[in-house]
């Protein structure tokens, strides 16, 4: 394997982040004497390592609330991460000026999840195609009508639309708009976070084919955030598994879909409707998700797990290999003999 095949295109290693309120210097004084408490904050990030190699489609999925989000967005570069490192080929994006960094930037784009609200509903699909490519001179502004005309072509749409607001279109037609925008700054690296959950199921399948013909005529690497197993299922090479701001699982899809090792992994896939498993095999998942505010101590998922044991709530897991390719952070996997499914 060459050393670009070894290295990922995008790494995030250790990645913690947590959202609150900014305390003034009365509440900073406060807290520096012991006479105010920190005011609570969101853990929405807990030390999450994902490395996504070129080529690669990778689906995130977790609950709402997992912090799945967060990561797509600090990935994108529209959140910081309080801790952690992020690699773009290899290179420490905060060692770079802030010039090299946009730069960099340009490769990865993000694909949000309502089209409509992403889409400035003042300006015509020619400028919200056009302007970025433009502006970043990968496009001369003589060229920019042709430019729009050929990616409009190359989403699915027709060229004639390009004169038209985004109130025009239909949903599908939007979600086609914001992947021709993102694609517009000739990127290899896409992030769709739930780019078709706002979408009908025919039209979803419609969107998701787009996304796999656009891989292999660009080249594309994916990061495919949903909540929607059979969405990922479809789409992604591998799945990482997210609960309560942590990463519990990582596998090749098939491999995950069909040897789930962490028990919060077999429980989603339990609640999956469309899934042809043996459902005996697992187990329902129970309760709410906890919340980030206040993070179950230990391995988070220990108030709603079958197998919580007295380690579970004192010891954090770690994430081990349990098969080639395939990693999870479970106590039960240290147990000789002791079968999670
Ligand atoms: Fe369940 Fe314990 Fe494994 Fe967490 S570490 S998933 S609580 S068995």
């Amino acid at each position: 394997m060459s050393d670009a095949q070894q290295t990922p295109l995008l790494s995030l290693q250790q990645i913690s982040k947590s959202f609150g309120p900014r305390p003034d210097w009365i509440e900073r004084l406060g807290q520096k004497l012991n006479l105010l408490a920190p005011a609570p904050r969101v853990h929405a990030l807990d030390q999450a390592s994902v490395d996504i190699f070129k080529g690669e489609v990778v689906g995130l999925v977790g609950e709402s609330g997992c912090g799945k989000s967060t990561l797509g967005r600090i990935a994108a570069g529209l959140y910081g991460a309080d801790e952690g490192r992020i690699l773009w080929k290899g290179e420490d994006l905060s060692h770079l000026t802030p010039e090299q960094r946009r730069q960099r930037r340009l490769g990865i784009q993000m694909i949000f999840q309502d089209p409509y609200a992403s889409l400035n509903p003042r300006l015509r699909v020619r400028d919200l195609i056009g302007e970025a490519p433009v502006v970043h001179g990968l496009v001369k502004a003589a060229e920019r009508h042709d430019f729009v005309a050929r990616m409009l072509d190359q989403v699915g749409l027709d060229p004639s639309m390009a004169d038209r607001y985004p109130h025009q279109f239909s949903g599908g037609q939007r979600a086609r708009i914001g992947i021709a925008r993102a694609l517009a700054v000739n990127p290899e690296f896409l992030i769709c976070d739930e780019s078709v959950a706002a979408l009908d199921v025919s039209i979803q399948a419609q969107v998701l084919n787009l996304f796999i013909k656009l891989r292999h005529e660009l080249n594309l690497t994916y990061l495919f955030i949903s909540h929607d197993l059979s969405v990922v299922q479809h789409v992604s090479d591998r799945v990482v598994i997210m609960y309560l701001g942590r990463i519990v699982e990582s596998a090749p899809v098939d491999e995950l879909f069909f040897h789930a090792n962490h028990p919060y992994t077999q429980a989603l896939l339990a609640e999956a409707p469309s899934l042809k498993v043996e459902k005996k095999r697992y187990l329902a998942i129970k309760g709410e998700i906890p919340s980030p505010l206040d993070p179950p101590s230990g391995c988070h998922f220990h108030p709603r797990c079958p197998h919580a044991g007295p380690r579970c709530k004192a010891e954090a897991p770690a994430l081990k290999e349990v098969a080639p390719g395939h990693i999870a952070a479970c106590h039960l996997n240290d147990l000789q003999g002791v079968e999670i499914a």
